[in-house]
């Protein structure tokens, strides 16, 4: 397969269908990206990397820290980690207080707000730097130095996140959260607004794709069944509301974030990461949605 000829075409298929989306404003910091930058990067599980657009570039990973946060935690902690949160779909928005109050503050799965913010506490357990522990842990996967955080986005969502604190409240109101709120929610904003390009993030994305085997110092960081576990969970909950329509059109496992990116692998074959900061209705990229259909669909391969 020439991989450079397929993300070619589907880059300019995508450009000429002019989708737009709206860019995230809620945390005020990240409305000030350019809507029109597109990037996508393609990796391979053989480390032959292919890109087109926008892809050197650093953009918010936002909720696509949550599969390397929960990687962390898992390798750590095993199946005990399930007593706190669970593996399925929510059918709610990202940051939903309700089925959490029903479901006595176990919250769905690791990729909504409440169930990232459980992995980050047992990760702010586990040891007193969790933030460059986290930046480490992605440094050694793309082997570079360069990755940082945007301390004007952290900042800026830390000033908005009374939701977040609320989801952080009610859950330690039912004993599964056991940080100091404050601290918990410093550590999940300064984790979100790790940046990253779309090149970079694919090398680090490929742990997921390349059986939890760190290809580029050959550390096992997962089990090949915890790497299983991570990409069923991102196949059905790593999307919002839109988890269906993604296993539908696209058939890969992945994790998009507000931030624009969407990162998804093909098991054993490589990992792809689009980039562009316009957002459909569900909060969902609305060219990297566009992209990833048009690239499964033009490979004839998903993981279906
Ligand atoms: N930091 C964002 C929040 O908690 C992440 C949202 C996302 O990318 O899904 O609202």
């Amino acid at each position: 397969m020439n991989y450079q000829q397929l993300i070619n075409e589907v880059y300019s298929e995508v450009q000429s269908l002019q989708l737009e989306g709206i860019v995230a404003n809620y945390i005020p910091e990240l409305s000030n990206v350019d809507i029109h930058k597109f990037g996508i990067s393609l990796v391979t599980t053989h480390g032959e990397v292919y890109c087109i657009g926008d892809t050197q570039e650093k953009f918010s990973l936002q909720s696509i820290s949550k599969p390397f946060t929960l990687a962390m935690v898992f390798a750590s902690e095993g199946e005990a980690l399930w007593k706190r949160l669970g593996v399925e779909p929510s059918g709610n928005p990202f940051n939903s207080l309700a089925q959490l109050e029903y479901e006595n503050g176990i919250p769905r799965n690791p990729f909504i707000n409440a169930g990232a913010l459980v992995i980050t506490d047992i990760l702010r357990s586990k040891t007193n730097t969790p933030v460059e522990d986290i930046l480490l842990f992605i440094k050694k996967l793309t082997n570079t130095d360069n990755i940082s955080i945007n301390q004007k986005i952290a900042l800026s969502e830390m000033a908005h996140s009374n939701r977040n604190k609320a989801l952080a409240h009610l859950m330690k109101s039912f004993g599964n959260i056991n940080s100091s709120i404050d601290e918990l929610i410093e550590t999940y904003c300064y984790q979100c607004a790790i940046e990253m390009a779309c090149t970079e993030l694919a090398q680090a994305f490929l742990l997921f794709a390349n059986h939890g085997h760190n290809r580029l110092n050959g550390d096992q960081l997962l089990t090949i069944s915890q790497t299983k576990r991570i990409n069923a969970i991102m196949q059905t909950c790593g999307f919002y509301d839109e988890a269906g329509e993604f296993a539908y059109t696209v058939g890969l496992p992945g994790k998009s974030g507000v931030g624009g990116g969407i990162a998804a692998v093909l098991p054993g074959e490589f990992s792809v990461v689009v980039w562009s900061p316009g957002l459909n209705s569900k909060g969902n990229s609305a060219k990297g949605m566009k992209a990833l259909e048009l690239l499964t669909t033009k490979l004839g391969h998903s993981v279906f």
